[in-house]
């Protein structure tokens, strides 16, 4: 992660009238760092030992705040906790059925299923979504073990 972004997040964050505490820098931070796609547990965890009095509850509040204004994704997984993705551009997800950690890959966005589904269901389409599947790298030698 590069200064800069964190500079521009934040710039973002004030030209919208959001004040930044130190634990919603930290957060924001620790989401433009993390290339896995965290949950806010996993983002509480790393950081209840920096800021004792912070909630998961906290750290849900400040990513609202952060999707509200298009500086966070949040994607949802049923009853399963959402993750967060701070790479707000176009780019698809590879998910690893062991240890749950999503990684990005980009790939031409499939436009013409968008506008070949608008066609066939008369929906107004407004986006979608396409993950992968797999076992990632540090996984696979478990994998391989059980077998
Ligand atoms: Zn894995
Ligand atoms: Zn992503």
């Amino acid at each position: 992660m590069s200064d800069h972004m964190l500079q521009e997040a934040i710039g973002k964050l004030k030209d919208s009238g959001v004040r930044i505490t130190p634990q919603r820098h930290a957060v924001l931070e620790f989401l433009l760092n993390a290339e896995i796609h965290p949950t806010a547990d996993d983002i509480y965890k790393a950081l209840e030992g920096k800021f004792p009095n912070m909630s998961v509850a906290t750290v849900y509040n400040n990513l609202r705040v952060f999707r509200e204004i298009g500086l966070v994704r949040e994607l949802t997984y049923g009853d399963a906790s959402s993750r967060f993705d701070c790479n707000t551009s176009k780019h698809y997800h590879i998910i690893c059925e062991t240890c749950g950690k999503i990684v990005d890959f980009h790939y031409p966005s499939l436009d013409e299923v968008e506008s070949l589904a608008e066609q066939i269901t008369g929906f107004e389409v407004t986006h979608h979504r396409m993950e992968v599947y797999g076992v990632c790298n540090a996984c696979k030698p478990q994998k391989q073990k059980m077998i």
